[in-house]
């Protein structure tokens, strides 16, 4: 039988969200490794979604502080760590960045998935009524999807374990009262034991990260062999002119200088990615 370089390690997942629950299935399917949480992590010092405490790092940043604790606390030289950011530029859509973070201690790698997608949920919006709440909770998919309040003159978070569809009428009425005068507003908690869609992210995360560790260097044969960076610049099919779309994907190595340039099927752009013929 073939063994992986992580067959029987144990990867220690940086969260107090059971996120560990969401890499077991691809870490064990694929590289026969355990994934667990380290005990006695508080990983809301470096900052939370509610805003309670700024977060004052990168995401990259971010989650390696979060990894390098998890190892340490665990006594494992292998640590995963995921960080997220909601941003609603436009108003109407909420871009959703995850990133996942996978350090080696043993081997002196870091390696990272990452992706870019709209999220399913609707960006915070102002209540006066209970009815708004209860409209905002349907749509999201309360209680399986958390929500926040917050409010007061400050903007405060006034609730963010709304966990019961029966206590929500209550709540949002007590909450409404007691803010008088000040905008309220409701919003996804996106912490990932309380959202759905970012916890769907985080295990497609998994899995991409859990393939890569499964693939080795051609040169050095260290694990972890995957997607560096995409190059730009594929020539109009019109004009013969570079445009911004990807030509290739670049494929590298964690530890030594080795890469590789994998072509995208498409030989040509369409003129209509092209800066001159469409400008
Ligand atoms: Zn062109
Ligand atoms: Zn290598």
């Amino acid at each position: 039988m073939r063994t992986h370089p992580y067959t029987g390690a144990t990867v220690a997942f940086a969260t107090m969200h059971g996120k560990q629950y969401l890499a077991q299935q691809a870490f064990h399917e694929i590289l026969d490794a355990d994934v667990i949480a380290p005990a006695g992590l508080d990983t809301d010092q470096f900052g939370t979604f509610s805003g309670e405490i700024t977060r004052t790092l990168s995401p990259r940043t971010a989650a390696q502080v979060k990894a390098r604790l998890g190892i340490q606390l665990a006594g494992t030289p292998y640590g995963l760590a995921s960080e997220g950011s909601f941003n609603s530029g436009f108003g109407f859509l909420v871009e959703h960045h995850e990133v996942l973070l996978f350090i080696d201690q043993s081997r002196g790698i870091e390696l990272v998935e990452g992706v870019i997608a709209t999220s399913p949920l609707p960006p915070a919006r102002e209540i006066s009524t209970v009815d708004d709440a209860l409209g905002y909770a349907a749509a999201v998919g309360h209680p399986e999807q958390g929500l926040m309040l917050r409010g007061g003159a400050v903007g405060e978070l006034i609730e963010k374990d709304l966990i019961s569809v029966e206590s929500l009428p209550g709540v949002v009425e007590r909450t409404l009262r007691l803010s008088a005068g000040y905008p309220l507003t409701i919003a996804p908690d996106y912490r990932a034991h309380r959202c759905p869609s970012r916890a769907d992210v985080i295990t497609t995360l998994a899995y991409r990260m859990a393939r890569r560790l499964a693939t080795a260097c051609p040169e050095c044969h260290t694990p972890g062999f995957g997607q560096l960076d995409v190059e730009r610049g594929l020539r109009c099919s019109d004009c013969g002119q570079p445009t911004r779309v990807i030509a290739a994907d670049i494929h590298g190595c964690g530890l030594c200088p080795h890469t590789v340039r994998i072509l995208r099927p498409d030989r040509v752009a369409a003129p209509q990615w092209c800066d001159y013929c469409n400008p």
